[in-house]
């Protein structure tokens, strides 16, 4: 009879396998956390204990996976984390960026929670959903819109949003437009738009460019053309005294605030910098 691997047996496989390839070893753990279906104490009580066969090959073909194709992680396990959040994610959206978390604290930062009126907010390219559904949690007294070109996209942001019991009104369509035919009108814009050039792409990794949609990616006019759009649009919906907040690509900085500043001439254009020190939003 074959002996069966312990778990520290087989985490020391996978991390070496995954180095080899020049991979995070640390993927090696959330997987196999993940096909146990356990949480991290309970994984780590388990470590000198037995892992059953079936789990152990669903593991192991899960790390070759990874290794070779660079499949993100999330891929494999169905989800990501944002903002303390779980969130289905699948390959029709981006995955969920911590710089995002940061865009979106911003935001609640900068809201004054005790004011009476409703604020009305809209997230431009939703994706996953996860800044209008963490804005309908985080901000009492909110109506939110989230838009999306993709059908796709939608249906996640769509499940997500019930899941986690947050009320976003999602509406299809190109950037602000179904916003526009329906006459809305908000307090705040927020978005974190495809904004890298196509060009950069030979620079990311295959993680991201193999996995990631290309229209939650690239840009055209060197990653600016999302902005250029959504700003263009925004008169239409923006009430006269209005926050406009995107992400944008460390290097963007200038060209955004030359965009709003276009459009919005009586504005006051400021840049944030993330935890790494990187211009990441221009509000
Ligand atoms: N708003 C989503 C996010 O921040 C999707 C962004 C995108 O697809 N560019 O993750």
């Amino acid at each position: 009879m074959t002996q069966l691997q312990k778990q520290f047996e087989v985490l020391r496989w996978a991390s070496l396998f995954l180095e080899k390839h020049g991979r995070e070893s640390r993927v090696a753990e959330i997987l196999l956390q993940h096909y146990l279906g356990v949480d991290r104490h309970q994984f780590y009580m388990l470590m000198r204990e037995p892992v059953p066969t079936e789990v152990v090959d669903t593991f192991k073909a899960a790390v070759e996976k990874h290794a070779i194709t660079g499949i993100p992680v999330q891929h494999l396990t169905g989800y990501e984390m944002f903002y303390g959040r779980e969130y289905i994610v699948n390959e029709h959206v981006l995955i969920p960026r911590p710089e995002t978390e940061e865009l979106v604290q911003h935001i609640t930062q900068s809201t004054d929670t005790s004011r009476e009126k409703p604020l009305t907010i809209i997230d431009v390219g939703t994706g996953s959903g996860i800044i209008a559904i963490t804005l309908a949690l985080e901000i009492p007294n909110s109506i939110v819109y989230a838009t999306d070109i993709s059908e796709d996209a939608l249906k996640v942001a769509k499940k997500n949003a019930k899941q986690l019991e947050a009320n976003v009104h999602f509406l299809q369509g190109d950037f602000l437009q179904p916003a526009i035919e329906k006459g809305i009108q908000v307090d705040i814009l927020v978005s974190n738009p495809p904004y890298i050039a196509k060009s950069e792409a030979p620079e990311l990794s295959d993680t991201v460019k193999d996995f990631d949609p290309e229209l939650a990616l690239f840009a055209e006019a060197n990653g600016l053309a999302a902005y250029q759009a959504i700003i263009d649009q925004a008169p239409k919906v923006t009430k006269t005294k209005a926050t406009l907040a995107f992400e944008i690509g460390h290097e963007q900085s200038e060209a955004v605030h030359a965009l709003i500043q276009e459009t919005f001439s009586e504005s006051t254009i400021y840049t944030i910098q993330d935890i790494n020190g990187k211009d990441r939003i221009v509000a």
